[in-house]
């Protein structure tokens, strides 16, 4: 039986080895419905599986499939009043979507330049950088909704768009079912290429030439990526690995009176923390553990540096957790899906 398990591991950027019965690559959007049909609505789908957690050891594979978007295409939907709508299917690639959107003079995804992963992913959650949030350009997203049997088209309103959050994102963790294939998303960009260029990060804009056109930032952002993440082709990751936890004036407070260099910005009335400071002032910027560790460039990317294992990962990872529960009362959340075959794994914690 084993000869007949796919191995996921070419499928995920932290390389883990996970095993699946079966792999099916979305080409077709006309495929979607009958993919569906036949897992019983039961199933995995992925992008280019930057953000993800494979929890699914040669053991306990996959009983689902597991399905890979490739859907390919882009076009100009409408342009109007110096806005310009771009349909993006969600198997394009995102750094070479936002490499397109400057090609043709369309300004606002700059800033985004570098991530990862799918254009499909995107709106999944609500990826940002450099004081930029992708819900600031999505129009609509166009997705097969499982429930419903249906292929829908949800507003940006619809969507519900949070902090790395979204109403397509699966929290629960242990399910592996997801309620929404995305499969284009409709971006409202500018023509006017001079008005969106506000970089306000300071190591970004004190790079940047004088009058920077969206190619400067983008590869200055592409460079500045490059120079404080790990390079991923030597340390297979995830990028962040926690989420920045938002807190309330209260918190802050009872936080400085101990940490007087708690650093903080500003987020909607509330307040954004440093999961990297936390982590780092916890002792694990650089820690190795078995195979996997906090890499020593940036204390929230958790590194696999050899061959390791789900469990390795979630084990450190809840250390983590613990140790800055202790140290701040404060709860990190895991920011990549896990996706587990056992919903008895007892790593989720
Ligand atoms: C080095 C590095 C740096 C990163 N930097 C950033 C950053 O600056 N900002 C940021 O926000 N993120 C960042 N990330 C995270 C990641 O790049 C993004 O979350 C990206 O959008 C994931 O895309 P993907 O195609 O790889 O998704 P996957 O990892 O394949 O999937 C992620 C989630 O989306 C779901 N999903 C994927 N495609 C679809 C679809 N078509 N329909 C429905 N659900 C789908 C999956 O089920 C899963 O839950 C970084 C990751 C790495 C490795």
């Amino acid at each position: 039986m084993t000869n007949k398990l796919v191995n996921l591991k070419s499928f995920n950027t932290l390389g883990l080895n996970a095993f699946c019965k079966s792999l099916k690559i979305i080409e077709n959007e006309g495929d979607i419905e009958t993919l569906i049909k036949d897992s019983k609505k039961k199933f995995i789908v992925l992008g280019e599986g930057s953000n993800i957690i494979l929890d699914a050891p040669i053991n306990s594979p996959f009983d689902v499939p597991v399905f890979i978007n490739r859907l390919k295409g882009i076009s100009i939907i409408k342009t109007f009043n110096q806005r310009v709508t771009v349909r993006c299917r969600a198997g394009e690639n995102w750094n070479k979507f936002v490499f397109w959107t400057l090609e043709n003079q369309f300004g606002g995804l700059e800033c985004l330049a570098g991530i990862p992963g799918s254009v499909g992913a995107a709106p999944i959650q609500n990826i940002g950088a450099y004081g930029s949030e992708v819900s600031d350009l999505i129009e609509s997203v166009h997705a097969y909704d499982v429930n419903r049997n249906l292929a829908v088209t949800m507003s940006n309103k619809d969507c519900t768009f949070g902090y790395r959050s979204s109403i397509f994102k699966n929290n629960t963790s242990t399910s592996h079912f997801s309620n929404f294939i995305v499969i284009s998303v409709d971006f409202s960009l500018s023509t006017d290429w001079k008005s969106c260029r506000k970089v306000t990060y300071d190591d970004v804009k004190n790079l940047l030439p004088a009058d920077p056109n969206g190619f400067d930032i983008a590869e200055t952002i592409l460079a500045v990526r490059r120079k404080k993440l790990p390079d991923l082709e030597i340390f297979p990751n995830v990028g962040s690995f926690f989420i920045n936890p938002i807190v309330d004036i209260d918190t802050v407070n009872r936080l400085r009176k101990e940490f007087d260099n708690l650093p903080t910005v500003n987020f909607d009335g509330r307040f954004k923390l440093s999961a990297a400071w936390l982590i780092e002032s916890c002792g694990f910027k650089g820690i190795r553990f078995k195979n996997v560790g906090m890499h020593r460039k940036h204390a929230l990317v958790l590194v696999n540096y050899k061959e390791s294992t789900s469990q390795e990962v979630l084990i450190l990872a809840n250390r983590i957790k613990s140790y800055v529960k202790d140290k701040f009362d404060i709860n990190l959340k895991i920011e990549p899906t896990i996706f587990s075959s056992s919903e008895k794994s007892t790593y989720l914690g």
